[in-house]
């Protein structure tokens, strides 16, 4: 039975067999906890790009909009030219029937008018033309930007399912060594490291001791207790924190 062995084996193992394997444990666990915020973080850069992209095709949907709105401009102006052609004409063939000089010089006066319109027509088709000139090489270098981020777009989600796939592997991996490891420990010791671990801001329930201070709050340790942590007789927590204490050769000890 696996409980049976690791319980007969915890029961063989030192308090320094039991504090390096909870140092390792602790590893790992950070291992996993920087893969999560890792992963968690990657969503957010597609969701940027997605958002870009939109606010792009919302530009180009209102450049479409105004291009259209200077075709139907110009086209509003054409038909005004027109209108003004017909009635010019029409002024022309009733000057023919005049009966005085008063008529005549009054239609005169019509088609001047006239003429003046269609003179203001096509100077307001030039301008509209310019505009949509200008307006359409903003439509088109627009266009090409938005193909551009949508291909950067494809490429980052490609490249970040990657790594999600890989870091998934890797979690994984390293999940099945955290259980490993906490198969060595006993229950209650499982249970504390779980417990100080979930109350701690950095899912440190382990930590050294550096420059004299506990690796977790930071508060000074006492000559003296730095020296029993260093013994590694038993197993000492932080009076601050409550993290375990551990000396910090214990990292540097590869297996
Ligand atoms: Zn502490």
């Amino acid at each position: 039975m696996a409980t049976k062995n690791s319980k007969a084996k915890e029961t063989e193992m030192t308090v320094e067999e039991r504090l390096k394997a909870l140092y390792d444990l602790q590893s790992v666990e950070s291992s996993i906890d920087k893969i999560r915020t890792l992963r968690g973080e990657l969503p957010l850069e597609v969701q940027d790009l997605e958002d870009e992209i939109e606010g792009l095709d919302t530009r180009m949907g209102n450049l479409d909009a105004e291009i259209k709105n200077l075709n139907d401009a110009i086209l509003g102006k054409k038909n005004e030219i027109k209108e003004a052609g017909l009635l010019i004409k029409k002024y022309e063939a009733q000057q023919s029937n005049v009966r005085n000089n008063r008529e005549f010089d009054s239609l005169s006066k019509e088609m001047e008018f006239q003429r003046l319109e269609v003179e203001l027509c096509e100077k307001r088709i030039k301008e509209f033309t310019f505009e949509l000139k200008s307006k359409k090489e903003v439509a088109d270098s627009s266009r090409q930007l938005v193909e551009d981020r949508k291909g950067d777009l494809d490429a980052k989600k490609k490249e970040l399912d990657e790594i999600v796939g890989e870091t998934q592997t890797e979690e994984e991996r390293l999940m099945k060594k955290s259980e490993e490891i906490a198969k060595s420990v006993s229950e209650r010791l499982q249970v504390a490291f779980k417990r100080i671990r979930s109350n701690a801001r950095n899912g440190l329930a382990v930590v050294t001791v550096e420059r004299d201070a506990c690796g977790g709050c930071f508060n000074k340790i006492p000559p003296q207790r730095q020296m029993d942590i260093a013994s590694r007789k038993k197993i000492i927590v932080c009076e601050y924190c409550g993290r375990i204490l551990v000396d910090s050769a214990i990292g540097g000890e590869e297996k």
